[in-house]
């Protein structure tokens, strides 16, 4: 059984095994929570991102699926890099934004993580609406088959917070 936690706040806070980032497909780096990550976990982490992307990704890594660096100066031990859909109006993603938590939870079960924060991919720049995608969130990680023992779910505003809350009850 995995036991799931929320907090409000900022997950490059957070002392974990890994810290899930989302990512864009680039993996060069972004925007919010993407850039959080990269200015506190030092240029160490870009540089694998860099490198994974040469190897692997020359196109750009998925949506929705995962790959870990290490974690730079971060309090983990891992950064685990995913790739939400923008949400559409026009189109059903929501697959997609599953594939974010479960492929996360996959990789961290490879490195061996027992300890996982998550943030509300999608729901920033990729414009997700917020109770749908912790609906989405949670649900995905209640129903994973996972060696994880305890996810956070650091949601970073009070909106954030009361959405996934209200998932948990
Ligand atoms: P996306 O492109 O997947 O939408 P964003 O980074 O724009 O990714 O936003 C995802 C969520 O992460 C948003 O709810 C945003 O408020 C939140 N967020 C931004 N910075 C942080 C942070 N430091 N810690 C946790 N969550 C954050």
């Amino acid at each position: 059984m995995t036991t799931i936690t929320l907090v409000q706040g900022d997950i490059t806070r957070q002392s974990v095994d890994a810290i899930v980032n989302a990512a864009n497909s680039s993996l060069l780096g972004g925007g919010g929570v993407d850039g959080a990550i990269h200015r506190r976990g030092g240029p160490e982490i870009l540089a694998e991102c860099r490198k994974l992307r040469a190897s692997h990704y020359g196109k750009g890594l998925p949506t929705g699926q995962a790959v870990a660096t290490t974690a730079g100066k971060l309090d983990a031990r891992w950064v685990i890099h995913t790739v939400g859909p923008v949400f559409s109006d026009t189109e059903d993603r929501s697959g997609l934004l599953a594939s974010c938590y479960r492929e996360s939870l996959r990789v961290a079960d490879e490195l061996g993580a027992r300890t996982v924060a998550f943030p509300a991919v999608s729901t920033g720049v990729y414009r997700w609406p917020m109770r749908d995608a912790a609906r989405i969130a949670m649900e995905t990680v209640r129903s994973a088959r996972t060696e994880v023992e305890e996810v956070t779910f650091v949601l970073f505003d009070e909106r954030a917070h009361e959405a996934f809350a209200a998932q948990l009850s």
